[in-house]
């Protein structure tokens, strides 16, 4: 007996276009032309939250991750819960004079302007393995920034994960470039 499988049936193509269901994009927001992907109604829906957090775990389960980096503010909210999932710990990376110890710290462009983000001086152990976490993979420099952080304190970063990567911004192609080739990874894409 042959068994064949339609893709568009396998459960993870309906969880998928749940979660996408959760988004809502919200135009001119923080500013005339872009269209934010607000996250709140799929961080509300108890299916759509458990769903993300499951599927984002998963794919790095038996990769040895030692830490999960959180971005702040929204990376947080996934990235703990992804943490607790894999047995690793979690590591704030947060806007600039919020963090209470000594802190390492990397300016970074945005499509307009700079931007700062710190890390405790003391939080990655040498060679631990490092998987970057956040809501949206836009130009990538918010999170090649994170990842820079915790390389510079020995820091191997393994992957990056996103709960959303709008691809017409290629914000992938700038982490691929990166030394190590970490993997990228996102469960919704958005196109051009
Ligand atoms: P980037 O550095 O361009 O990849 O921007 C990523 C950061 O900005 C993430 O922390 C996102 O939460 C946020 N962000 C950028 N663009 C959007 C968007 N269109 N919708 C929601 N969040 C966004």
């Amino acid at each position: 007996m042959t068994i064949t499988f339609d893709p568009d049936k396998l459960p993870g193509a309906h969880a998928l276009a749940y979660l996408q269901s959760k988004l809502r994009d919200v135009p001119d927001f923080p500013k005339p032309g872009i269209l934010f992907k607000d996250i709140t109604p799929l961080l509300a829906d108890p299916r759509a939250l458990h769903i993300t957090i499951d599927l984002l775990a998963e794919r790095f389960i038996g990769e040895r991750i030692d830490l999960v980096v959180g971005i702040e503010s929204r990376g947080f909210i996934f990235g703990g819960a992804v943490a607790t999932r894999l047995n690793a710990g979690f590591v704030p990376v947060r806007k600039l004079g919020k963090l209470p110890w000594k802190t390492d710290r990397l300016t970074y462009a945005l499509e307009y302007g700079e931007a700062e983000l710190e890390m405790h001086v003391d939080s990655i152990p040498k060679g631990a393995r490092v998987l970057v976490v956040d809501d949206v993979l836009a130009t990538g420099g918010t999170a090649s920034a994170a990842a820079e952080l915790a390389r510079r304190q020995g820091g191997v970063v393994a992957a990056f994960a996103f709960v959303v990567e709008l691809d017409f911004l290629a914000g992938r192609s700038r982490l691929d470039s990166e030394n190590t080739q970490p993997a990228v990874y996102s469960l919704v894409h958005v196109g051009g």
